[in-house]
């Protein structure tokens, strides 16, 4: 039976450190959906569209991995697909609580639903997209964190350029 993860996360913008857990997690699973979730919340600095589309370029070279747009509950998705496995990275201790919270309440909502823990590399540790966001707006250069593709498209957003 093929296994069949989702990603989910909100990759604002995608790094190098979502990579590493993607390709680890290729090795695990045989099909991977990321699911790019909206966060009406949270003042993304790419649109949902935005990050939809510059991950699906990211990621256009791997087999079997495909991309798509998150904007009610991952749990319900989940069952819509029949899809059991939830991918997640984990860095420092500090993602600890808040991964275990959202494992543990997926959890709850269906008992059948299993989140697998992935450890980045050592190197992108302490990498995130918010750490990104923030060297990017103070004209730092983001080349060690994000392809260049990414990085191109910050800086035109940073311009106040759409960027799908
Ligand atoms: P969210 O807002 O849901 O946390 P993110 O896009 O920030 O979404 O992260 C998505 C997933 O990728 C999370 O499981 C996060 O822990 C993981 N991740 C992000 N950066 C790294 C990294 N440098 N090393 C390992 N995992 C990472």
């Amino acid at each position: 039976m093929n296994k069949v993860a989702v990603y989910p996360g909100t990759f604002d913008p995608i790094t190098y450190g979502h990579l590493d857990i993607l390709e680890m997690g290729c090795k695990i699973f045989d099909e991977i959906i990321i699911c790019i979730a909206e966060r009406a919340e949270k003042n993304t600095l790419f649109t949902l569209e935005e990050r939809v589309s510059t991950v699906s370029y990211i990621v256009k070279d791997f087999d079997n991995v495909s991309v798509e747009p998150l904007t009610g509950l991952l749990v319900k998705r989940m069952e819509m697909g029949g899809i059991k496995f939830i991918l997640r990275g984990l860095r420092a201790v500090s993602d600890f609580d808040y991964e275990l919270q959202m494992a543990l309440t997926n959890s709850e909502l269906d008992s059948e639903i299993v989140t697998v823990f992935l450890p980045g590399k050592h190197e992108h540790l302490f990498l995130s997209s918010s750490i990104v966001r923030e060297v990017a707006i103070h004209g730092g250069d983001v080349s060690k964190f994000v392809p260049e593709y990414v990085k191109h498209k910050i800086e035109l957003k940073l311009r106040g350029k759409t960027c799908l």
